[in-house]
């Protein structure tokens, strides 16, 4: 912790690059990712600060929309969508992901009933090789399930339909930095 502590300390210490951030917000791209610590949306993206409106959870998960049981993921993704007007949603997907292996491998979450009843109620269980540790084909199964959970949203099916909005599904490999992007002609993920 104490690293990070002696970082945030002298951080603050660059006023002149922030000062127009006071203005507002109007980032283009609403980035849906993992809470995982090894997937680090600026640092693989470049972007700088106000750029990226994100989203992370536990396995990526973009819930069902139920419009008389808001979550917070709704919250945020109809912000993004309807306040912000971003133009692109990216799902990003990781290897070795613990939330979407247990999902793959059925395991026992006994011992983490919040994260069982989460993965349980909140997305379905994807296919993929149960032998694989970097649930490589389970991974890029669910991202592509996220998609359609998000086309499932009224206002983004309309922003689609308009061609206001894009959506992505992106895979990125923790142990290599690779990011791949699906592509809808050959329903494959590729190299970016
Ligand atoms: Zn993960």
């Amino acid at each position: 912790m104490q690293p990070l502590i002696d970082n945030a300390r002298t951080f603050g210490q660059r006023p002149e690059e922030f000062a127009k951030l006071a203005e507002g917000q109007s980032p283009q791209v609403l980035f849906i990712t993992c809470s995982d610590s090894r997937v680090v949306p600026a640092l693989i993206t470049g972007a700088r600060p106000g750029q990226l409106f994100e989203l992370r959870t536990a396995g990526n998960i973009v819930p069902p929309f139920a419009s008389e049981h808001p979550t917070s993921e709704a919250a945020t993704i109809e912000y993004a969508v309807e306040v912000l007007g971003v133009r692109d949603i990216v799902v990003c997907g990781h290897s070795h992901c613990g939330a979407v292996g247990a999902l793959v491998r059925g395991d026992d979450l006994t011992a983490v009933p919040a994260v069982r009843d989460w993965l349980a109620h909140a997305t379905p269980r994807p296919a993929g090789a149960v032998e694989d540790p970097a649930v490589t084909q389970g991974v890029q199964s669910h991202v592509l399930t996220q998609l359609l959970r998000l086309r499932s949203y009224p206002y983004i099916e309309k922003k689609l339909k308009e061609r206001q909005l894009s959506l992505h599904a992106w895979f990125y490999e923790v142990h290599t930095g690779a990011v791949q992007a699906h592509d809808p002609q050959t329903d494959a993920f590729k190299a970016l």
